[in-house]
């Protein structure tokens, strides 16, 4: 059913497909798991807790074992916050990559924690290099933490964390990821890449829904952040500590979200694991890519920066493009898409993760194709402006 070279059946009859990078479209098997009750200290629900935390970890590769997976109740920003808040000493001080909205966020989460902190922002969607990141940390010895995002939801881009780990533990410090976004399609196997906490969540590339997030830690940062957190709630390692020694969440978990999430799981795995799961969006990202530039259509990254994850458009010069217009035709047509986050110019995105694959990119382009007709656009080319900003990518 998950195999990426056949049609996966249409989520529901008359449900359009979210192009939306989480909440996302969802299985049928896994809605249908949330239509049972669970007791939360039930030897059961217990059961379904460790199978999770466990199959997540095996995602990590070779030297998992040095490794915790804790899951958090909230949205993966409640998680990225119990990280930072857990793993970063009250005496620590963060360098924060942004290159998008999350990186942002990340720095708001630090100023609210009241850790120091300094921010290296490349804007709307310029990568930061290992160079720059290597010369910050030369200059401040007082950074103990580097914050990357692996994928930055907000223009797609997929920055270079293997870069970034490389020059992060060459200067003597710690690498922190929000891999929200890309945990589960793109691998992040500790035996290549080196890291000490990740944070994603239930509702991205494993497509569960929405209701918890999880941070997979080594084992010795876990012990270390006891007392480091300020808060009961988001403290990682009292999560931990009471998870190992009871089975149990410290507070109401979400008993049918985890069990959605397990059913998820296990599509995962049948799929070919991270390796499955990223190949067929990669391959959702290129069919739409090349469809869409048939059109016209011109994404706002060069071809090395674009995320299998989540594809940024620019919108079309023609006077007779009006977003809100395109947005509505094409949810008529079953497909959701999502607005822009640029600064300078007009643009759109489209996700590529959820239970779609090529085929329904495909009705995606066309029903773009027809939009455009409807409209009265004849050509999805972007303004001049957009073609400028976009010449000022590295290479
Ligand atoms: C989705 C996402 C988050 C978390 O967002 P929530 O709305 O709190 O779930 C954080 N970072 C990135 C990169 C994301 O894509």
């Amino acid at each position: 059913m998950t195999n990426h070279d056949s049609a996966l059946p249409a989520p529901r009859l008359g449900e359009p497909y979210l192009l939306t990078p989480g909440p996302l479209t969802t299985s049928y098997p896994v809605k249908s798991a949330m239509l049972r009750d669970w007791g939360s200290w039930d030897g059961d629900f217990r059961a379904m807790t460790v199978e999770m935390r466990t199959r997540l970890l095996a995602m990590l590769g070779q030297g998992a074992d040095d490794f915790d997976c804790v899951p958090m109740q909230g949205s993966g920003t409640f998680s990225v916050e119990a990280m930072l808040g857990s793993f970063i000493p009250r005496d620590g001080k963060a360098l924060v990559l942004a290159n998008g909205a999350y990186g942002q966020r990340t720095a708001e989460t630090l100023a609210y924690l009241g850790r120091d902190h300094v921010v290296l922002d490349k804007g709307d969607y310029l990568p930061p290099r290992g160079d720059e990141v290597a010369q910050i940390l030369a200059d401040d010895p007082e950074i103990t933490h580097v914050v990357a995002i692996h994928c930055e939801t907000s223009s797609g881009i997929l920055n270079p964390v293997e870069e970034i780990s490389q020059v992060t533990y060459a200067a003597g410090r710690k690498l922190l990821i929000d891999s929200m976004s890309a945990f589960g399609a793109l691998p992040l196997e500790v035996a290549r890449i080196r890291y000490e906490a990740l944070v994603s969540s239930a509702n991205k590339c494993i497509e569960g829904v929405p209701g918890f997030g999880f941070v997979i830690a080594r084992k010795s940062e876990l012990e270390a952040a006891k007392g480091n957190s300020t808060s009961i709630s988001l403290d990682v390692h009292a999560q931990w500590a009471t998870m190992n020694k009871t089975g149990q969440w410290r507070f109401t978990p979400p008993t049918h979200v985890v069990a959605a999430f397990l059913e998820a799981l296990r599509a995962h795995e049948a799929e070919g694991g991270v390796e499955g799961r990223g190949a067929r969006y990669i391959r959702n990202r290129d069919v739409m890519v090349a469809g869409l530039r048939d059109l016209g259509f011109e994404t706002l990254l060069k071809d090395r920066w674009l995320s299998p994850i989540i594809v940024t458009f620019f919108c079309p010069a023609d006077p007779k493009f009006i977003f809100d217009d395109f947005y509505e035709l094409m949810k008529a047509k079953g497909f959701i898409i999502y607005p822009g986050k640029l600064t300078v110019v007009d643009s759109f995105r489209i996700g590529c993760i959820g239970q779609m694959d090529e085929h329904v990119m495909r009705q995606v382009i066309a029903a773009a194709k027809d939009t455009l007709d409807e409209m009265g656009v004849k050509s999805a080319t972007p303004p001049a402006l957009a073609l400028k900003e976009r010449a000022k990518l590295a290479a």
